[in-house]
């Protein structure tokens, strides 16, 4: 008997998806143009409290759009947290400019402030003022927001906030991607909701939103004919996109609140295990909890590696995955520079994701459970 394979995250629909789509269909807006664009970029602004939101094609388009809308030229140094997907840095090069990476702090694993102020001072010290800095929450934990605005403001770098995997997590009440000055989403098949492919992009400055949506639809110029003055890209989301995302955006809650179940299961499961390390929130910070993630340190666990667990879970049809590679670790990015105390290392070595999704069924985390206790011998 073939058991289907449980995924680390997958779509997962509510009730309102499939008619908006039959509405978009029923009124003939299949199109990168219609109604429920700018209902999900209103619905998207005031859920996460900034002014205004673009929504396109991908988040990583949207990273590129904010690159754009920050005037980034070739040449200028842009500091990226490297511990993330290459989906934060590659729009770097779309544009020519210099990636910088930041290494990781142990409390939220994401950028530490103190190499980020140490790449600035250094860069600066080389007569070159960072045009940009490109922060994530990578697995729905928030960044240390507030060390990196002031360091933003000390220094006067504007903050692109790669807020992909955190839709719905908060500091302090404060959503993920309104810190910054430009947030950006991701609404891939994988992440929390989805709109089957698509990003946006968050901003309080309404009119860096205006020229993002100028920018992602060919920047065409205010014309009866099609004149066009400056470089523009296809990058606007489609009405049944976007006719989806409104669908997702009302079972949103739902959706963290699943996924951070999950993670209370592993961690209930795991806790206790000698050498296993969940990350925790820190005081005032609030995750969505996008994948479960542990650390699994054989020099703890009586020599059982993460790989013993990943393919362990493997055989049994369970999809895990090794957490992100760092940027600076990438071939495509040898050459880039790199400061702090490269964690980031240790936690690609070390990290495991487990299957997260909000649609995982009781039966399916019981078999999980189950190779797990397997491979710990519990
Ligand atoms: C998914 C993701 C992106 C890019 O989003 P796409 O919509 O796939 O282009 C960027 N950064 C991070 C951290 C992501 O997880």
């Amino acid at each position: 008997m073939s058991k289907e394979k449980i995924l680390l995250s997958s779509p997962h629909m509510g009730l309102e998806e499939f008619k908006n789509v039959q509405e978009a269909f029923a009124t003939n807006w299949i199109s990168p143009a219609g109604p429920f664009i700018s209902l999900f970029e209103e619905k998207l602004a005031a859920y996460c409290e900034t002014k205004a939101a673009a929504v396109v094609q991908s988040g990583t388009a949207a990273i590129h759009l904010a690159l754009r809308l920050l005037d980034i030229q070739e040449g200028d140094v842009v500091l990226c947290q490297s511990f993330t997907f290459v989906g934060s840095s590659n729009p770097i090069l779309y544009e020519k400019a210099t990636p910088v990476f930041v290494d990781s702090e142990k409390e939220t694993w994401n950028m530490c402030p103190l190499a980020l102020e140490e790449s600035i001072v250094d860069s600066l010290e080389k007569g070159q003022q960072p045009k940009a800095i490109i922060v994530v929450h990578l697995y729905g934990m928030p960044a240390k927001m507030p060390e990196i605005m002031v360091l933003s403001q000390k220094y006067g770098i504007p903050v692109i906030e790669d807020a992909a995997e955190a839709l719905g997590s908060t500091i302090n009440g404060k959503a993920c991607g309104s810190f910054g000055d430009f947030g950006i989403l991701s609404f891939n098949g994988n992440k929390i909701i989805t709109t089957s492919g698509g990003g946006a992009l968050l901003s309080n400055n309404t009119e860096a939103i205006a020229k993002a949506r100028f920018l992602a639809t060919q920047a065409k110029d205010n014309a009866p004919h099609y004149q066009h003055s400056e470089i523009g890209y296809n990058y606007r989301m489609s009405n049944i996109g976007a006719a989806i995302g409104v669908g997702q955006l009302t079972v949103l809650a739902e959706r963290v609140e699943a996924r951070r179940a999950n993670h209370n299961f592993y961690q209930a499961l795991l806790g206790e295990v000698k050498g296993v390390h969940f990350l925790p929130e820190p005081e005032g910070y609030f995750s969505n909890r996008w994948l479960s993630c542990l650390l699994i340190d054989p020099s703890q666990t009586g020599g059982i590696t993460r790989e013993d667990v990943r393919l362990t879970l493997e055989k049994g049809s369970i999809e895990c995955r090794p957490l992100w590679k760092p940027m600076h670790l990438q071939p495509l990015f040898t050459q880039a520079k790199h400061y702090g105390n490269s964690y980031s290392e240790e936690l690609f070595e070390l990290g495991l994701c487990l299957p997260s999704g909000s649609n995982l069924t009781d039966d399916q985390k019981q078999q999980i459970a189950n190779q797990l206790k397997n491979v710990f011998s519990l």
